[in-house]
């Protein structure tokens, strides 16, 4: 019989893609979307055929999931992103790339991005040697992400560079020894790891 799998899980089968929703268990073997990948024979994922509506919806959805945001969240994301000059969908997704806990994410000094939400909600990330508990805060260029000044937050990064040797992305660097992350350059849309078509989520939100 077939095992069941968590909420969270079930979302990424539901996508088709890995969301990162579970912290250190999916760069695992027992990720539900690469096990599920490995078995022989099996079906692709279970896709149901969706209208032209529902597939721009799903590429929306797998994209509020990943970063972990509401609606009205997503929705002045994409507000700025066409405020702003170029194409509206590679912007929402460089500016969503470039949010607080995003980047406390890819630099190691939590598992998740839902992790790093909450250490900053809490006061336990610095951003510029200042508290900042703003996880949509921008980050850029030279900005340096550290652990809050109680010990209780320095010993929980350190803990967690030790088991993230994580491979972090070419614009930031990572000083383990002085426990700090640095913002050396901006994201482009190639650096979003995630599967996505953001021109349906641009003709999705303009509808
Ligand atoms: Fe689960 Fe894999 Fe998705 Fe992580 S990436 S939440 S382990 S299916």
């Amino acid at each position: 019989m077939a095992r069941s799998i968590g909420p969270k899980c079930r979302l990424c089968r539901r996508e088709g893609v890995q969301l990162f929703l579970k912290g250190d268990r999916c760069d695992t073997v027992k990720c539900a979307v690469k096990k599920r990948e490995k078995v022989p024979g099996m079906h692709e994922f279970r896709r149901m055929k969706h209208t032209d509506y529902g597939m721009k919806l799903r590429e929306k959805q797998k994209v509020k999931r990943y970063y972990g945001l509401t609606e009205r969240q997503f929705q002045r994301v994409f507000r700025e992103a066409a405020r702003r000059d170029g194409n509206t969908g590679e912007t929402l997704l460089v500016l969503l790339e470039r949010r607080l806990d995003n980047v406390a994410y890819l630099l190691g000094l939590a598992s998740s991005r839902a992790t790093a939400r909450q250490m900053i909600a809490h006061g336990n990330i610095n951003l510029n040697g200042k508290r900042m508990d703003i996880p949509s805060a921008l980050v850029s260029v030279g900005d340096v992400v550290t652990p809050g000044k109680r010990e209780s937050a320095k010993a929980a990064v350190k803990r967690s560079f030790e088991e993230r040797a994580r491979h972090v992305p070419a614009w930031l660097t990572r000083d383990d020894a002085a426990l700090e992350g640095k913002v050396t350059g901006l994201p482009t849309r190639r650096d979003v790891p995630l599967e996505v078509n953001e021109q349906l989520i641009v003709e999705f939100c303009s509808l």
